[in-house]
C-alpha cells in the first residue's frame, strides 16, 4: 500500500548534542510504528522546487501520537540545515510513514541484541532500546557506539543511566577524536561479543563506510550473515 505525504506539526525542538537538534512531530498515523523504522520528510520552496529526505525514528512506539526525531546538521546541508536553523515548534512539516519492513526489531523477536551505531546511526537503535527497555527489559542487549568526542554522544544522560542501572542493557563507546580514541576494531567487537554472548539479531547502522567494515568485522568474529541487518546513512563521514 503507497504510503500518502500527510502535514505534521512541530510540537517540540531542543538541542541533543552541539551538531544535533531534536525534533518531536504530532502524527496522525491509523496503525503502529515499529522500532528501526523511518519517515520520509519533504520540504517545498516557494518556487515548487523540493527536497524529500529520510529520519529515522528515535522514540518508543509506546508512544506512537508523537515522534521524535534527531537531525545532526550537516556542512552546507540542504534540508539537515532546515530542521537545524529555521524550524520552529508550530511549523507544519510534510511527511510520510512509517516506512522500513526489515530494520525492526519487536520484542517478540527476543534476543540476545548486539546494535552498532556509527554518530547518527544510532537514532533506530535508540528506539529498539527504548522499546526493549519498557517491553522486554529481559532481553539481554549491548550497544557499540562510534561518535567522535563525548560532547557528539547523542542521548548520552540516558545511556550511561541505562548502562548503570539495566540489569542486560551494557554500552560500550568507541570515542574516535577523544585523545587516545580509536574506531571500532576487531578488538572492540570481539569485547562486545564475549561481554554479551552470542547475539540473536544483530543491527548496524551509519554512513556507508561505517556500516561496510563493522558488518566486515563481524562476519570476521563469526556472527552469521543472514543475522545482520544494516540501515545505511549514506555519506561519507565515518
Ligand atoms: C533510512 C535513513 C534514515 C536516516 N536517518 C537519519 C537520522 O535519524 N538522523 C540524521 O541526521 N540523518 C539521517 N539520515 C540521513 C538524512 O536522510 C540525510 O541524508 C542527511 O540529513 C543529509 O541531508 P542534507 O539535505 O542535509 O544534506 P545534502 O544537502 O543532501 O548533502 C550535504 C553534504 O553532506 C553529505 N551527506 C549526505 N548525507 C550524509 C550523511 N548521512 N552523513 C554524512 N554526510 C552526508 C553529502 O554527500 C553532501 O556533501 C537517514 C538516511 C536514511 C537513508
Amino acid at each position: 500500500m503507497a504510503l500518502i505525504w500527510q502535514e505534521s506539526r512541530i510540537v517540540a525542538a531542543a538541542p541533543e548534542t552541539p551538531r544535533v537538534r531534536r525534533l518531536t512531530l504530532a502524527v496522525g498515523w491509523d496503525r503502529p510504528f515499529r522500532a528501526g523504522q523511518h519517515v520520509d520528510v519533504r520540504l517545498t520552496a516557494p518556487d515548487g522546487y523540493q527536497a524529500q529526505r529520510s529520519y529515522s525514528i528515535a522514540s518508543s512506539p509506546t508512544r506512537p501520537e508523537a515522534i521524535d526525531l534527531l537531525i545532526e546538521r550537516l556542512d552546507d546541508g540542504e534540508v539537515s540545515g532546515f530542521f537545524s536553523d529555521v524550524a520552529e515548534p508550530g511549523d507544519a512539516i510534510e511527511l510520510r510513514g512509517p516506512i522500513g519492513g526489515a530494520f525492526v526489531w519487536e520484542p517478540a523477536q527476543g534476543g540476545p541484541l548486539l546494535l552498532v551505531g556509527g554518530g547518527s546511526g544510532v537514532v533506530p537503535l535508540l528506539a529498539m532500546l527504548r522499546h526493549r527497555a519498557e517491553a522486554a527489559p529481559d532481553v539481554p542487549a549491548l550497544l557499540l557506539y562510534s561518535a567522535r568526542t563525548a560532547a557528539d554522544v547523542i542521548a548520552r544522560d540516558e545511556l550511561i543511566r541505562r548502562d548503570a542501572g539495566e540489569p542486560g542493557f551494557g554500552l560500550r563507546l568507541a570515542l574516535t577524536r577523544e585523545p587516545g580514541g580509536r574506531r571500532i576494531d576487531a578488538a572492540r567487537i570481539g569485547e562486545a561479543l564475549a561481554a554479551l554472548g552470542g547475539p540473536a539479531h544483530t543491527f548496524v547502522c551509519g554512513s556507508n563506510p561505517f556500516v561496510s567494515a563493522v558488518s566486515d568485522l563481524l562476519v570476521d568474529a563469526g556472527v552469521p550473515a543472514a543475522t545482520i541487518r544494516t540501515e545505511r546513512f549514506g555519506g561519507e563521514t565515518p
